[in-house]
């Protein structure tokens, strides 16, 4: 995959001097300036659950570790549609973007049993994700309830939430089987996440690297985190009024947003 780098820079306000504490310990702020940003902020110190994107997310975009799963994507389709590898790549890409998932486009298309698709894409060797002391330290002192909400396999997420040595620290993963593979950004998929977990869309926060996934949770009243990788997919169908928060360092984010609420 090629990244495109996104402009971050146009996306954030100067952050100011008056600003409280806890704002400039942040290193991020939306586009649409200062107001919102402060009840933004309002609306975060009273939340008090945390839902987490999975990969690329709970894990550095810079590791290139979903290189490999979406290698073997295009393996899969490379295989079941007798393609070469770029023809097949551009069915990925169509599919991913049209169905959310290319998972989805395939079941709907050409009726490949889910789990067929999702062990052979996700044998992977983990061993380049390695525990991770600033997220474990950060999710440590971050009260309230926290889930996994992603589009891979239980396993496989279990997997990797044990490699970064977090896996202690969720109360729960919603995997793409648990939305009976209707994936994000599908409305559905959120809809299931809520009732599954009882949560309650105005405290909860909701952090992701793909920004078009942010969208139905932030018509749901769900405060929104955009970890901005500066890859192009992420920034895909990016919308502004959908992000509360923008931000680069997911465990410094983590640990500023605790140290403001003690
Ligand atoms: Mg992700």
């Amino acid at each position: 995959m090629t990244g495109g780098k996104h402009d971050l820079q146009k996306a954030r306000p100067a952050i100011n001097e008056e600003m409280p504490e806890m704002m400039k310990t942040m290193n991020s702020a939306t586009a649409v300036g200062e107001t919102r940003l402060r009840e933004a902020i309002s609306r975060l110190q009273g939340a008090d659950t945390w839902v987490f994107d999975l990969d690329d997310t709970l894990y550095s975009s810079e590791t290139k570790f979903f290189s490999q799963i979406d290698r073997r994507i295009g393996a899969f389709i490379s295989n079941l549609m007798g393609l070469d590898p770029i023809e097949a790549r551009k069915i990925q890409k169509s599919y991913f973007s049209r169905y959310g998932t290319t998972l989805k486009g395939l079941m709907d298309l050409h009726d490949v049993q889910p789990d067929d698709f999702l062990n052979y894409v996700h044998d992977v060797d983990l061993s380049q994700l390695t525990r991770d002391e600033a997220l474990v330290s950060a999710l440590k002192g971050l009260d309230g309830r926290k889930y996994v909400f992603t589009n891979s396999p239980l396993e496989y997420a279990r997997q990797v939430l044990e490699r970064l040595g977090i896996a202690e620290f969720m109360d729960g993963i919603f995997d793409v089987a648990a939305s009976n593979y209707i994936p994000k950004p599908r409305q559905p998929a959120y809809d299931r996440l809520v009732s599954a977990f009882n949560l309650q869309p105005a405290k909860t926060v909701y952090v992701e690297d793909m920004a078009r996934n942010l969208i139905p949770a932030a018509k749901m009243g769900m405060i929104t985190v955009w970890l901005c990788t500066g890859e192009k997919w992420g920034a895909h169908e990016h919308d502004p009024e959908h992000v509360d928060f923008e931000i680069v360092d997911l465990p410094q984010w983590l640990a500023g947003v605790a140290e403001g609420r003690a």
